[in-house]
C-alpha cells in the first residue's frame, strides 16, 4: 500500500490522550474516578436557547442556509461585537463556523502559506499547532513570564521575515491567565510594526473574575489585521452544538468562506437559531454560571495554595494551573492511579512541571478531589 499523507502523519497525537485513556479504562473497571480534566461547562444549555432551536426545527429550519451563517445570527454577532468588544464590525466581517475550533482551522488555512511561521504564546491550548501544521505553516513558541503570565518585549526576538501570524488566547486555556492592557498593546505594536496577522481566541471572554477582558481588535488599528475567534461552547454551555464564529477583515473572511463552502458547507441551520436566542436573550444565565465558577475557583485555588502549591493567576476560564515542581506526567499519573483524580499534565500545553485542573465540575466533587490529592501526602 502507498504511504498515507506525510503532512498528517507529522501531526503529533495529543499528549493528553495516554492519561485520559487510562482514566476511562479505570472508570470502565468500576473505579470511582473524579475527572478534573474536562474542558467543558458542567451546566446544561439554558432552556430558552434550547427552545429557540426546537422552535426552528418545528418551523422547518432544516435546510441548507447561507454558508457564512443565517443573517439573523450574523447581525446579532455584529451588534454584540460593537457593543461588548468595542471594535467595528459589519455583517461581511463575520463567519459562523462549526465550533470555534473550525474557525481556527479555517483561519489558518486562509492566512498561511507553506513554511510561514506563527508565534504561539505558551502555555497554549493543544489544537493551534496541528491547525497551523495542516495549513502547511510552522509554529514558533514563546513562553509568557512564568510568574505573571504576561508578555514582555522578549517576544520581539521571535519575529523574522517568515513570521505571518501570532496566536493570543486570553483568558487562557490552560493557565486561566488574562492578558492586561500592556501585554495586549505589546502584541498590537509587534503586529503593526512587522505587518503580522493576529488570531485572538476569546472563547473564554465571559469567564473573567475581577478583571476586564480586552479584545485585541479594539486596540489601535488591530481590527484590520486581527481574526477574533469566539463561540457559544463556554459562555452558554453549548459544547455539543458545535457553533463558533470568527470576525476578521473582509479578505480573510472571503478566504475562510471558501474553506468552509468546500468542506462542512455551514453550521447546522436550526442550531444557529439557538445561538440567536443566546446572544439576544437574557444574559443572567451567563452571569449565574460565571458566579458559580468563581465560587469553585476561590475554593480550589485556596486549597491548592494551602497544600503548598504555587498556582498561575486564576483570573479567567475554568482552570487552575498548578506548579508541581517535578515531572508533571509522573505526578498526574500518580494522582490518577493512587488518588483516582484525573487531571491534564502541563507537558501537553508546552508547560512541563505544571498540571491543569478544571473546576467545571460540582463543588462536592471538587472537595472530594482536593481531599484525595491532599491524602496522597507527598506532592
Ligand atoms: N479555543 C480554546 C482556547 C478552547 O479551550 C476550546 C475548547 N476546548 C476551543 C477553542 C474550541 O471550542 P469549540 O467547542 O467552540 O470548538
Amino acid at each position: 500500500m502507498k504511504q498515507l499523507s506525510e503532512k498528517i502523519a507529522a501531526v503529533a497525537p495529543s499528549a493528553t490522550l495516554a492519561i485520559s485513556d487510562k482514566a476511562k479504562k479505570m472508570q470502565r473497571e468500576g473505579i470511582d474516578i473524579i475527572s478534573l480534566s474536562i474542558g467543558e461547562p458542567d451546566f446544561d444549555t439554558p432552556r430558552h436557547i434550547k427552545d429557540a432551536c426546537i422552535d426552528a426545527l418545528n418551523r422547518g429550519e432544516t435546510h441548507y442556509a447561507a454558508s457564512n451563517g443565517i443573517p439573523e445570527l450574523i447581525s446579532a454577532i455584529s451588534e454584540k461585537i460593537i457593543k461588548e468588544n468595542h471594535f467595528s464590525c459589519h455583517p461581511e466581517h463575520v463567519i459562523v463556523t462549526c465550533g470555534a475550533k473550525d474557525a481556527i482551522y479555517d483561519a489558518m488555512e486562509a492566512v498561511l502559506n507553506p513554511g510561514e511561521e506563527t508565534i504561539l504564546l505558551t502555555p497554549a491550548w493543544v489544537s493551534y499547532e496541528p491547525c497551523v501544521q495542516i495549513a502547511g505553516g510552522k509554529i514558533v513558541t514563546h513562553a509568557v513570564n512564568p510568574g505573571t503570565f504576561q508578555i514582555d518585549d522578549s517576544l520581539l526576538e521571535r519575529v523574522n521575515r517568515k513570521t505571518k501570524m501570532i496566536v493570543v488566547n486570553s483568558p487562557s486555556n490552560p493557565s486561566g491567565a488574562v492578558f492586561d492592557k500592556s501585554s495586549m498593546q505589546l502584541v498590537a505594536d509587534l503586529c503593526e510594526d512587522h505587518d503580522i496577522y493576529a488570531m485572538s481566541d476569546e472563547i473564554y471572554e465571559k469567564l473573567v473574575y475581577g478583571r476586564d477582558h480586552i479584545s485585541l481588535a479594539s486596540i489601535g488599528d488591530m481590527v484590520h489585521r486581527t481574526i477574533t475567534i469566539n463561540g457559544f461552547s463556554k459562555s452558554y454551555a453549548m459544547t455539543g452544538w458545535r457553533l463558533g464564529y470568527a470576525v476578521a477583515p473582509i479578505p480573510v473572511i472571503r478566504q475562510m468562506s471558501k474553506v468552509q463552502q468546500h468542506s462542512v458547507s455551514q453550521a447546522a441551520t436550526f442550531g444557529m437559531w439557538g445561538a440567536v436566542a443566546a446572544l439576544k436573550g437574557e444574559q443572567d444565565c451567563v452571569e449565574d454560571m460565571r458566579a458559580e465558577f468563581d465560587r469553585r475557583r476561590k475554593y480550589i485555588i485556596s486549597e491548592l495554595n494551602r497544600m503548598g502549591f504555587t498556582t498561575a493567576p486564576a483570573e479567567g476560564a475554568f482552570y487552575a494551573f498548578v506548579n508541581v515542581s517535578g515531572d508533571d506526567m509522573e505526578i498526574a499519573n500518580r494522582w490518577l492511579e493512587q488518588g483516582h483524580v484525573a487531571t491534564m499534565p502541563g507537558s501537553a500545553f508546552y508547560a512541563p512541571g505544571w498540571i491543569r485542573l478544571s473546576y467545571a465540575t460540582s463543588m462536592e466533587k471538587l472537595m472530594e478531589a482536593m481531599d484525595r490529592i491532599r491524602n496522597l501526602g507527598e506532592y
